[in-house]
């Protein structure tokens, strides 16, 4: 286990589309046990794999429920809308306000490779279509809603 370096905006590898990963292995396993790692670290509720530089499409999450394992996710429906505050671990000390839908189902592999499906609503809905954009190379401050603030609230992802 160890805590690997967050990515930072600015960085090419936060704009690279994430491969699907093919098969489980050694390399996978301790890859979410890292990320797990450095999200806890950081006081992050999200952390997705190209955060730490690893163009593979892996997510974890924690949005006060325990830790969530996302492989291969796929958002299957999305309904409403929520808008407000956002933060992430690779644009450290800012927030900005986007707007999400306010439920989200999503289908993915657990770490032990089972398909599963999740369903989230506000923060963990907010927390999915994050992470998700991160393994297309798509950041919040695409999506913010006026300008980025001095970030005053913790749970960045
Ligand atoms: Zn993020």
């Amino acid at each position: 286990m160890a805590i690997r370096k967050i990515r930072e905006i600015g960085d090419d590898i936060l704009r690279k589309k994430s491969k699907p990963v093919k098969e489980n292995s050694k390399k996978i396993q301790d890859l979410i046990e890292d990320m797990l790692d450095t999200m806890y670290e950081a006081n992050g509720v999200g952390l997705a794999a190209p955060q730490v530089g690893i163009l593979k499409r892996i997510v974890v999450m924690d949005v006060g429920d325990g830790p969530i394992v996302m492989i291969n996710p796929e958002i299957l429906e999305v309904s409403g809308e929520q808008t407000g505050d956002e933060g992430c671990l690779s644009v450290p000390g800012k927030s900005g306000v986007v707007t999400r839908p306010d439920y989200v189902k999503a289908k993915a592999l657990d770490a032990d490779f089972n398909e599963y499906i999740i369903e989230g609503e506000e923060l963990l809905a907010r927390c999915i279509c994050h992470e998700t954009d991160h393994l297309d190379g798509i950041l919040y401050v695409d999506k913010v809603d006026g300008n980025l603030r001095e970030a005053t609230f913790e749970g960045e992802e």
